[in-house]
């Protein structure tokens, strides 16, 4: 699929280099990189490379290709628990309007990994 942006969008932006973040890995259609107000420490969040507002607007072969992404993004964190979570829609909480899928972990705050 080309690479399609959109110029007023701040993730689509970062895709292009033209706002600075913590990369984090790439594939052929995503981007991963570190959320700006981490929910915890390794919060991450995995975009397409292209403008897509909601999940329901990406292609099955993109929703097939972010879940390994996402895996992996979990388990380089290094805690057994986490979230895998995406909103959509203002209502939905989504305060960014290109789809994204957040990876957060959840230390064992006791053992002091937060
Ligand atoms: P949402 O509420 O839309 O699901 O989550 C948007 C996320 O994007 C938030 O967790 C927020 O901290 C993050 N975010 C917003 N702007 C930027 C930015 O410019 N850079 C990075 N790295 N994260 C951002
Ligand atoms: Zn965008």
């Amino acid at each position: 699929m080309a690479a399609k942006t959109l110029a007023s969008c701040i993730f689509c932006k970062i895709i292009k280099g033209e706002i600075p973040s913590f990369k984090l890995l790439e594939s052929e259609t995503s981007f991963a990189f570190l959320d700006i107000g981490p929910l915890s420490k390794g919060h991450a969040l995995i975009i397409p490379k292209y403008h897509a507002e909601k999940v329901h607007e990406l292609p099955d072969e993109y929703l097939h290709d972010v879940l390994p992404l996402a895996k992996k993004i979990a388990f380089a964190q290094g805690v057994p628990d986490y979230n895998i979570l995406q909103n959509n829609g203002r209502l939905a909480h989504q305060e960014v309007p290109h789809v994204h899928f957040h990876v957060i972990p959840k230390p064992d705050e006791k053992q002091g990994l937060g």
